[in-house]
């Protein structure tokens, strides 16, 4: 499968080319044919050539020569969704003087199911699912392809997204989420690459009093960054080729010029920030020599289990303070 961008009009439009035949999905204004024309001989392909036209949606500026293509003989497809759209923009082009616009032919379309209508591509190499995507309009329809190409026309680009929760845009691009997409192609946006979300590995230390009471354990204000101020467990990275227990020791030392015993381990902390995946080994410690010196932090406080609950943890390390709750001895010392 191959994918090719036009740029001949105001709409950003794509040839897709499957082994047994070619997908024209959206086309530009009224009037933009013969450019049409053009950026398709560019890349060495005739009008005849075409075998189906999806359209994402049938505001003017994505059908606008939809008819004068399909009279060449592409078979236009349009999901029932789409039906009673066909002519939503026939009164627009009626107030346009000279308008090189041609009415889509009902007679000459095929009507069909989305599933159908995925079928069909399929024969021709073209292996996708056709998502009904509302939103932008009632009509409008997503293309995703096996390949992870996803072609999206005028739904609002997923960095606006923050913008429109609770709205059908949020729950269409749920959808299409869903079946992890690698580029959009939008309508009129920049083509974007979806990154695969960055995942950091580090280590946490758990420093106790001793391994045996667990009354006390000891806890780091953040001195720097985004989550200044917050409090967490010191540790850090894992580098390449070091085990958690090695890059703990490191760690601690780099941080509080201690020299620690790494003991069992608590739990992995799986924590989804919004700009990456953490995943956080944490492991009881006590101290074999050191007295914590903060070189990194900007407050410390020793924590017995009454008062785990009286500082304010990062997202990560407080999913980890019911488990240490358990395991801790109490204040009493029995
Ligand atoms: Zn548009």
């Amino acid at each position: 499968m191959k994918v090719h961008e036009l740029h001949y009009s105001n709409t950003n439009t794509y040839l897709i080319e499957g082994e047994k035949g070619k997908l024209l999905f959206d086309t530009g204004w009224a009037g933009s044919f013969p450019a049409f024309c053009r950026a398709l001989g560019e890349i060495k392909v005739a009008v005849q050539d075409i075998d189906y036209i999806l359209i994402s949606h049938y505001h003017p500026d994505h059908m606008g020569i939809v008819q004068e293509i399909a009279d060449l003989g592409a078979v236009l497809l349009v999901p029932d969704i789409q039906e009673s759209f066909l002519h939503a923009a026939d009164s627009v082009f009626a107030k346009e003087k000279n308008s090189a616009f041609i009415p889509v032919r009902d007679d000459r379309v095929k009507k069909l199911s989305l599933e159908e209508a995925g079928d069909l591509l399929r024969r021709i190499g073209i292996n996708g699912t056709i998502v009904n995507t509302p939103g932008h309009s009632a009509d409008s329809i997503s293309l995703y392809l096996d390949s992870g190409d996803l072609f999206v026309g005028d739904l609002n680009p997923l960095y606006e997204l923050e913008m429109h929760k609770g709205t059908q845009i949020e729950e269409s691009w749920k959808k299409l989420l869903a079946l992890k997409p690698r580029r959009v192609y939008y309508g009129h946006a920049k083509t974007a690459t979806i990154g695969q979300a960055k995942s950091i590995r580090v280590a946490a230390a758990v420093i106790c009093d001793s391994f045996e009471r667990k009354s006390r354990i000891f806890a780091t204000a953040r001195g720097y960054g985004d989550f200044k101020g917050g409090w967490e467990f010191p540790g850090g990275k894992i580098e390449a080729g070091e085990t958690p227990e090695d890059a703990l020791k490191r760690e601690i030392r780099e941080e509080l010029e201690t020299t620690v015993r790494v003991g069992e381990k608590i739990d992995t902390i799986e924590y989804d920030y919004p700009a990456f995946h953490l995943s956080m080994d944490c492991f009881w410690c006590e101290i074999v020599q050191g007295d914590l010196k903060l070189l990194e932090a900007e407050a410390a406080r020793w924590l017995t289990k009454d008062e785990l609950d009286s500082v304010n943890w990062l997202p990560a390390d407080i999913t980890l303070i019911e488990k240490i709750r358990e395991e801790m001895g109490s204040n009493s010392g029995r």
